[in-house]
C-alpha cells in the first residue's frame, strides 16, 4: 500500500474495515501515528492507477513535453469506466489513454495531495504558473525591469556577510560602525535596496527614486548615515568598475536579476522539489537570452564565467565584498 495518513504523512496506517462503492471497494483507515481516521475516495486499484498519472505528469513536464501532451496513460476498458466517474480526470477522445486534469488539480482528494507523488506534482504546477508570470515579462520592458531590479535587490543583500579589509581599519569608519550595530541585516536590506537603484540608474539609464527608506514599520534607521554609507559604497572604485562590467555584459546582470526574483518566487510559493524549481530558472534564462538575442547556451557559459571576471576587478583593492560570492545565479 502506498497510501499516507492525509493528516500527518505517516505510512503507518490500518485498514479499519471497507465500503462497496460505485468504483470498487472503498477502505476505511486509521493513521497508526496520529490516530486520524478516513474513509478512502479511491479503490485500491485506481489510487495506483492516479499515483500512476501523477507521476507520468511530472516525468513528461521534465522531459520538456508541452501541457497538451503531458501526463497521458494508457488504460484499458475497465479503467476508463471508472475513470470517468472521477471529476480530476479526463480521458482522451479515442477513450485509450487517461491523465489527471491539471487544471482541476484543485479536486484532488486529501489522500492523493499527501503522497510524494501529489506534493512533486502541485509544485510542478506551481512552478508552471511562475514560468507563465516570467514569460508574459518578455515583451513588457517596465515590468520586466522592475523584476530584474527586485531580483538584484535580493541578490544584493548576500553581500552583508562578505566584506573583507586588507589591513584592519581599512574599511571605513561609518560603514564598519553599522556592521557592528545588533540591526545590520535589517540596514544591510536597505543598503542592497539602494545598490539596485543604483544600478538601474547606471546600466539601464533610469533614475528610480530612493523610494521605500522611511516608510517601513520597523525601527527608524539613521537615514543621513545610512545615506553617506551608500554613498560610499557607490563612489568606491570596485563598485565603479563593477559597473563598468556590466554596463558592456547587461544582459547578465539581467540573468541574475530574474534569476534571483524567480527564487523569491519559489520560497515563496514553497516549491521545493528540484526539478519544478529548475523549470522556474530555466524560463528566466530563457526570457533573458531572447530579450537579448542570443543563445540560452552562450549566455549560460558567460554566466559561468562571470566569477573570474569579478575576482579580476577587485584585485587591487584595500576593502570591499566578496563580490563573486554576491552577482552569482541562486542555484
Ligand atoms: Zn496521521
Amino acid at each position: 500500500m502506498r497510501r499516507v495518513c492525509p493528516k500527518c504523512g505517516s505510512s503507518s496506517l490500518q485498514k479499519h474495515g471497507e465500503v462497496r462503492s460505485e468504483q470498487g471497494i472503498l477502505q476505511k483507515l486509521k493513521c497508526m501515528s496520529c490516530k486520524h481516521e478516513w474513509h478512502s475516495q479511491l479503490p485500491e486499484d485506481l489510487f495506483d492507477k492516479v499515483l500512476e498519472m501523477l507521476r507520468t505528469f511530472v516525468w513528461d513536464i521534465e522531459a520538456r513535453k508541452p501541457l497538451s501532451e503531458a501526463g497521458w496513460v494508457s488504460l484499458n476498458e475497465d479503467y476508463v469506466k471508472k475513470l470517468r466517474s472521477i471529476n480530476f480526470c479526463e480521458i482522451d477522445r479515442e477513450g485509450m489513454r487517461g491523465r489527471i486534469d491539471y487544471k482541476n488539480h484543485k479536486s484532488l482528494p486529501g489522500e492523493l495531495l499527501s503522497t510524494d507523488e501529489g506534493r512533486i506534482f502541485c509544485e510542478i504546477l506551481r512552478s508552471l504558473e511562475i514560468v507563465q508570470e516570467i514569460e508574459a515579462l518578455k515583451n513588457n520592458d517596465y515590468e520586466y525591469l522592475k523584476a530584474v531590479v527586485a531580483g538584484l535587490s535580493e541578490m544584493l543583500k548576500n553581500a552583508r556577510f562578505s566584506f573583507w579589509e586588507v589591513e584592519e581599519g581599512s574599511i571605513p569608519e561609518k560603514l564598519r560602525s553599522f556592521m557592528l550595530r545588533p540591526r545590520w541585516n535589517v540596514t544591510a536590506e536597505r543598503i542592497s535596496r539602494s545598490l539596485a537603484l543604483n544600478l538601474l540608474k547606471s546600466i539601464w539609464g533610469i533614475d528610480g527614486a530612493l523610494k521605500g527608506y522611511g516608510e517601513a514599520n520597523d525601527r527608524p534607521i539613521d537615514l543621513d548615515l545610512l545615506r553617506s554609507v551608500t554613498r560610499e559604497i557607490e563612489e568606491s572604485s570596485q563598485w565603479r568598475k563593477i559597473i563598468s562590467f556590466f554596463k558592456s555584459n547587461k544582459d547578465l546582470l539581467e540573468a541574475l536579476g530574474l534569476s534571483w526574483y524567480v527564487s523569491r518566487k519559489i520560497i515563496d510559493r514553497e516549491i521545493e522539489y528540484l526539478g519544478a524549481k529548475l523549470l522556474a530558472f530555466e524560463a528566466a534564462i530563457k526570457v533573458v537570452a531572447e530579450r537579448s538575442g542570443e543563445t540560452i547556451n552562450s549566455l549560460r557559459e558567460r554566466l559561468a564565467s562571470l566569477s573570474e571576471n569579478l575576482d579580476n576587478l577587485i584585485f587591487e583593492e584595500k576593502w570591499g565584498v566578496n563580490w563573486n560570492d554576491v552577482f552569482r545565479l541562486p542555484y
